[in-house]
């Protein structure tokens, strides 16, 4: 399957609605919950990661559940790309990513983690270097 060619093959093409598109704060439980049960939920989750989709349900995740896979994948390429990264900075790079990806500001993640804003900017900076 390439292209576009899995979007005939998913459950919300059949059961239809605009579910996959809540207004702000609606519900998105019904849409994930058919998303759990269709064949091509994994092609359409790579597409909407890939092609960085802002909004709707894609493959059962919000937009907000995708900036966390985002952040997930991007730390662990670092970690992968970087073998000589000490360990404890391996683990603030996937920390600064996670929290990043869950919308949270410099400040906040310094905040968290203890450490200064200026590490946090030097941190996030590793993990797109990693994921490149
Ligand atoms: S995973 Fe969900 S959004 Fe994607 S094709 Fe299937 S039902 Fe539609």
């Amino acid at each position: 399957m390439s292209g576009l060619d899995w979007q005939a093959d998913g459950l919300c093409s059949q059961v239809g609605g605009d579910g996959w598109f809540p207004d702000k704060g609606g519900a998105t439980r019904d849409a994930k919950a058919v998303c759990a049960r269709c064949p091509v939920r994994d092609a359409c989750l790579e597409y909407a990661l890939a092609t960085e989709q802002r909004f709707g349900i894609w493959g059962g995740m919000s937009e907000r559940e995708r900036r966390a896979e985002r952040g997930r994948r991007a730390a662990a390429a670092a970690r992968l790309a970087r073998p000589d990264m000490l360990p404890r900075t391996a683990q603030r790079v996937a920390a600064v990513a996670e929290l990043t990806a869950e919308g949270m500001t410099r400040a906040q993640i310094a905040a968290r983690l203890g450490i200064t804003e200026r590490a946090v900017t030097y941190l996030r900076q590793r993990a797109r270097d990693g994921a490149a």
